[in-house]
């Protein structure tokens, strides 16, 4: 590795430079959905923003394990120690088993995931298939004298612990702070102080997931299932640990509580955390009207939105900001974007029917270098986005005639472009998107049959395939040129 990778963590709150604990080996692990309602926007976040974290790595040779659990058990609501499992409620509500509720919403996540391009991880594991590995943990964190055992709960005793290890390290809350927010709840609780969190909860006759314990029948605290699964396929220290901001505290601050109390050892050197997703400058929230999930975007239901919005659309639109800054969804803002994306893609497919000269007016290696030197740089995909965008314009100028690429220069453009718009952003066009080859041929048979019938002034054929193609959700444009279509 001659380059060096640069890495915000939230741990030391400074820009580091990216170490892995074994030569050319990363192990990363990023807390995955909670399987209880349809993927939304902030779910696109996190999966995109460690998509390209995890697609960079392996362009840099790094062979990377990526770990993305399932959260399909012990999160309850509100993250408090006393709630209703959120998945048990759903499965509650609409009469199913809940183990129904998880393979329904893993499966429309998987989906969502694949239309946004984001890739598969390494693993994926999940919370219920890990209950014996959560026990072996709390049974450890109880013999080393950091929790204690109440009613068939076991609770991490977080003053205890804060005096052998600084409590509040990753999210700087001290326990004082954490008390302010809790003190309503003193006196209710069973629990030593109100800073304790459960690590075993006792279940109650009514709760439906149940397992059998050393402490009785119950279920692992949410957070217990990140630490264990992270140990079992990343070890007890392992590289990079990323999720979404709003999770530093109280699950990672847990995370790291556990794996101290288990394994006198800090589980993570690179802590990464996302900046949160606003629409219309709101926070997003169901009383609020505006939560909009992935389906909704891509076919235009939601009242919030003029029309639907391409995957791919959405991925860009993520990647024009930092992952660490907020980001305000809005009609103009997204339409903005697809406009972007669109010149993207064009000047990808511009590039490939360009011809080369004898000489160059232009320097590809030095455009190299700065796209490089901004992925370095904490993965910041604005600024790449703006190196590949001068790209974009010196392809238009070649194509005008006012520049010019020899053949070297020219194939290491259309390489530059392969590697950071496909393989690093993971943008393609909504074409490859959609379908595949197939799709692409018989689109071209569909619209050579449509062109025959307006040449025969048959406009009535021409309209019904095309009236037809928008109820499938392909959109058909006519030109000067000829027609062509895309995926709505
Ligand atoms: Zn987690």
């Amino acid at each position: 590795m001659s380059r060096k990778i640069q890495v915000y963590n939230t741990l030391t709150r400074k820009k580091e430079i990216f170490k892995p604990i074994v030569e050319n080996h990363v192990g990363m692990y990023v807390c995955g959905p909670t399987v209880y309602g349809d993927p939304h926007l902030g779910h696109a976040r996190p999966s995109i923003t460690f998509d390209v974290v995890f697609r960079y790595l392996k362009h840099s040779d790094y062979k990377v394990r990526y770990v993305r659990n399932i959260t399909d058990a012990g999160h309850l609501e509100n993250d408090a120690d006393e709630a209703e499992d959120k998945i048990a409620k759903k499965a509650r509500l609409e009469q199913l088993e809940p183990m129904e509720i998880v393979q329904f919403y893993t499966i429309s996540y998987h989906k969502a995931m694949d239309a946004l391009n984001c890739l598969p991880p390494s693993i994926e594991p999940r919370a219920t298939g890990h209950i014996i590995e959560q026990i072996e943990m709390v049974k450890k964190i109880l013999e080393n004298g950091f929790a204690y055992e109440i009613n068939g709960s076991v609770y991490l005793d977080v003053n205890k612990y804060n005096e052998k290890y600084p409590y509040g390290i990753l999210s700087g809350r001290n326990i004082e702070d954490t008390l302010e927010g809790t003190r309503e709840l003193d006196g209710q609780s069973e629990k030593k102080s109100s800073v304790d969190f459960a690590i075993w909860k006792n279940a109650n006759p009514e709760h439906i997931m149940r397992w059998t314990s050393p402490w009785g029948e119950g279920f692992p605290g949410w957070h217990m299932e990140c630490s264990a699964m992270g140990e079992k396929y990343l070890g007890k220290n392992f590289d990079i640990h990323g999720g979404g901001m709003d999770l530093v505290f109280p699950h990672h601050e847990a995370e790291i509580a556990q794996s101290n109390a288990c394994n006198d050892c800090s589980p993570v050197n690179y802590w990464m955390h996302n900046n949160m997703i606003t629409v219309d400058g709101k926070k997003m929230g169901k009383s609020l009207g505006n939560f909009i999930n992935l389906e909704e975007f891509f076919n235009g239901s939601h009242a919030k939105l003029d029309r639907a919005y391409n995957p791919m659309t959405i991925r860009f639109f993520i990647l024009q900001a930092h992952y660490r800054s907020t980001i305000d969804f809005g009609n103009e803002a997204l339409q903005a974007a697809e406009k972007g994306f669109n010149k993207l893609i064009t000047a990808m497919e511009t590039l490939q029917s360009l011809t080369p000269s004898d000489r160059s007016t232009y320097n590809v290696n030095e455009l190299e270098e700065k796209c490089y030197t901004a992925m370095d740089d904490d993965f910041n995909t604005p600024i790449l986005i703006a190196h590949l965008f001068d790209g974009v314009r010196i392809i238009n100028s070649v194509k005008d005639g006012k520049e010019s690429l020899n053949t070297t220069d020219l194939s290491k453009m259309k390489n530059l472009f392969l590697s950071f718009v496909t393989d690093i952003l993971g943008l393609i066009s909504s074409k490859e998107s959609n379908g595949n080859n197939l799709t692409n041929e018989v689109m071209e048979l569909v619209l050579k049959l449509r062109g025959n019938a307006k040449k025969n002034k048959d406009f009535k054929t021409a309209d019904l395939i095309r009236d037809e193609l928008d109820k499938v959700g392909i959109q058909v444009k006519d030109s000067r040129e000829g027609s062509n279509w895309e995926i709505k």
